[in-house]
């Protein structure tokens, strides 16, 4: 009854504090018609302003759209131009907050080229009208910009016979060659998205779920509505009731990924890949609640990244129990991308731009709100997280606001959390040594140091140990506090211990020992330089390919990449990492040394890994493993038949970058095994015994939330 007491007083506390106030809201009431074949369009936009505004209002809008004004004693005039647009400036008369504006013209960009290095770098446009669809967002500049501020719309759109146009908010009207969306809640941007769909309709509790494809597919459509449901009703459930009356899954035209409010925009491959539905969809969804109701203040850092990847991405892996192996990945990313001169701290994320701004704004910050729930514990955590938002629905909120809000509702101050977490930059680095174990009565003693090796002053932590014992299966597990460079911990047990992990499930936000990562790709492609080392035997067709295949490394990753022959070295080059290519490579033996100490094997005729075979014939392979002369870099192997299938390798590696080992089939190549090698010497666990046992098991630890039933969800 008390408990039940103090969460009503904290939640009454937060609606009376958390709450920012309402921002000005600018209201568009747009009229819209399309002519694809044109690459055109025209419009006209009633603008309701906030009441207090000043007497003159600036607004950009996209080159070549010539705005009228439709009022008398009113005048439109163009400043100097800044850019890709128009500046105007209009004088209201006295106590006139409403302006009627005309336009229209071309608009038309082509899509952007994708970022070098950049894995994940999927095409964007800053807008397009053309007869494959139309594509216009905030960047486009297609209706008045007044300044940054929220605003709420109106949108009829025209456009040809069978086409259907789809944008935020709800559906007042829909007929052939005509739609009408509205919102009344505030929104950052307007977006118009259009093209030849056929819809799909289905229910998701009070949502309306919709799917719009570019060709008839009832049954992928089927398969996105029945997600739809259960996703909405898990987050429900979360956080709090979904913001709008719709969430619509588009077919984009060219690959991408984007989420826009209540709506997400897919490519065509995307959709069709079974794993998007446990991966990118959630998290479209889920942006709905971060990123898309409640707006993050960019210039404070983006929040709303991270938090989706945490509540989406992780969630999912930690529903499967995986969640241990997402996060080491995503320590390994920030191990392997993020040099110090490419590190930033939270505060300056706005959103990523290369695998190192990923790892930082998505990946570090999904470790913070990792860490921040194992400080106050998964109740509070989700209390809190309902209570933000709540406190910041249609409203914008930065890091001190989550903060303010996670503070009042665990009832504990968070500044230190919040401090080295999100304003500083960097990661800590632990190691540690043992003293000694020594029998004392009935038991045992052990004592060891732990110590935080990174630049700069201490962090505060709370690291995992766990204790394996002998004669128990299950290990026993502690939460050590280390403020101070070194702590000396004591620990005791009846039973004689065979072997102490320090964070094994990767709980902690810290930068990796290279002993901790197995081998992996994202070593070669995060690598500032690597050396390609070509097999001088190779017959002319397979060494074309393969210079071919150097070549396309230095788009995909490392800064520079040097191209020499086998039988130009006598050793590999150490100073970066280095990819062997080829069956014919001089340094085949190098990769069968070390590919053997993880139980694979490299012949002449074929490679075997994981219980399975893979022959030269019709098969390429890949094994990264350690550097024999330098630790902290790594040796790829990788081996092609027939040639052509290194056009289709250089395109899939740098999407699987943190496996270890890969082995494909054919000229497309099609993936047949994947993996990462297992970790063998760990300088974060101690042994205590010569055996090296395994770690004991430790509970399953609960996920925050669960995925209704399919059949239960949507009815
Ligand atoms: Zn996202």
């Amino acid at each position: 009854m008390i408990a039940r007491t103090i969460t009503v007083l904290l939640l009454w506390m937060a609606a009376a504090t958390v709450c920012s106030e309402a921002a000005a809201v600018i209201h568009h009431d747009l009229q819209v018609e399309l002519y694809p074949q044109e690459h055109r369009f025209s419009a006209q936009d009633t603008l309701t302003l906030p009441p207090d505004r000043p007497d003159t209002v600036m607004f950009r809008l996209h080159e070549g759209l010539a705005p009228r004004l439709h009022a008398p004693g009113m005048k439109i005039a163009r400043l100097a131009p800044e850019g890709p647009y128009g500046s105007y400036r209009v004088s209201l008369p006295p106590g006139q907050n409403r302006l009627v504006l005309s336009y229209g013209g071309r608009l038309h960009h082509p899509l952007d080229a994708p970022e070098k290095e950049y894995a994940r770098g999927l095409r964007g446009s800053p807008g397009q009208i053309s007869p494959q669809g139309v594509y216009l967002t905030g960047d486009s500049l297609w209706y008045p910009h007044i300044e940054d501020e929220l605003l709420t719309f109106s949108l009829r759109i025209k456009m040809p016979p069978g086409w259907q146009a789809v944008s935020q908010g709800s559906r007042t009207r829909s007929k052939d060659g005509e739609t009408t969306w509205a919102i009344a809640s505030s929104q950052e941007q307007i977006f118009l998205i259009a093209g030849p769909f056929t819809e799909y309709l289905g229910p998701a509790g009070q949502v309306q779920a919709m799917v719009f494809l570019r060709r008839p597919e009832a049954q992928l459509a089927q398969t996105y509505l029945t997600a739809t449901a259960r996703y909405i009703e898990m987050y429900e459930t979360l956080i709090g009731s979904y913001p709008y009356d719709k969430f619509a899954l588009v077919e984009n035209w060219w690959e991408s990924g984007f989420g826009m409010p209540s709506f997400t925009l897919l490519g065509p491959r995307v959709i069709r890949f079974p794993f998007i539905l446990h991966s990118s969809y959630p998290h479209e969804i889920l942006h709905n609640w971060w990123g898309n109701s409640v707006y993050p203040r960019y210039a404070a850092g983006n929040w709303a990244e991270g938090l989706t990847a945490y509540l989406a991405d992780h969630l999912l892996q930690e529903q499967r129990a995986e969640g241990a192996q997402y996060r080491q990945s995503v320590l390994q990313k920030y191990t392997d991308y993020v040099s110090s001169q490419k590190d930033f701290p939270l505060i300056e994320f706005t959103g990523r731009h290369s695998s190192a701004s990923e790892a930082v704004g998505y990946g570090k910050t999904m470790m913070f709100f990792h860490m921040l729930r194992r400080q106050i514990g998964d109740r509070m955590f989700i209390e809190a997280l309902q209570v933000f938002y709540r406190g910041y629905r249609f409203k914008t909120a930065d890091f001190s606001d989550l903060q303010k809000t996670f503070e009042m509702v665990a009832g504990q101050p968070l500044e230190t959390l919040f401090a080295q977490w999100v304003r500083r930059t960097g990661a800590p680095q632990l190691t540690i040594e043992l003293a000694r174990v020594r029998a004392e009565g009935e038991g045992y003693v052990i004592e060891a140091v732990l110590r935080q090796r990174q630049p700069g002053p201490p962090y505060a932590l709370d690291v995992p140990l766990v204790l394996t014992l002998a004669g128990e299966t299950a290990a026993r597990s502690a939460v050590v506090p280390l403020r101070d460079r070194m702590h000396k911990v004591t620990l005791s047990s009846t039973l004689p211990p065979l072997r102490l992990d320090v964070d094994p499930h990767y709980h902690l936000f810290r930068k990796l020992d290279r002993a901790e990562i197995p081998p992996a790709l994202s070593q070669v492609f995060g690598a500032e330089q690597i050396t390609v080392v070509l097999p001088a035997a190779a017959a002319a067709e397979q060494m074309k390919a393969y210079q071919a295949f150097a070549q396309s490394l230095a788009h995909s990753g490392p800064e520079r990449v040097t191209a020499v022959f086998d039988r130009e070295l006598d050793r590999l080059p150490a100073d970066g990492s280095v990819v062997l290519l080829g069956w014919e490579n001089r340094f085949r033996e190098t990769a069968r040394t070390a590919a053997a100490g993880y139980g694979a094997s490299i012949s002449d005729g074929q490679a075997a890994l994981d219980g399975k075979t893979f022959p030269r014939q019709a098969h390429s392979v890949v094994f990264t493993l350690r550097h024999p002369d330098n630790a902290g870099l790594v040796v790829a192997w990788i081996a092609a038949d027939p040639p052509a299938a290194l056009a289709g390798l250089a395109r899939k590696l740098p999407h699987y970058h943190k496996y270890s080992y890969l082995a494909f089939e054919g000229r497309e190549p099609q993936n047949l095994a994947k993996g990462r090698w297992p970790v063998l010497d760990s300088p974060m666990t101690l042994f205590f015994t010569e055996a090296r046992p395994a770690m004991g098991s430790l509970p399953q630890e609960a996920p925050l939330a669960t995925l209704p039933a399919a059949s239960a969800a949507g009815n």
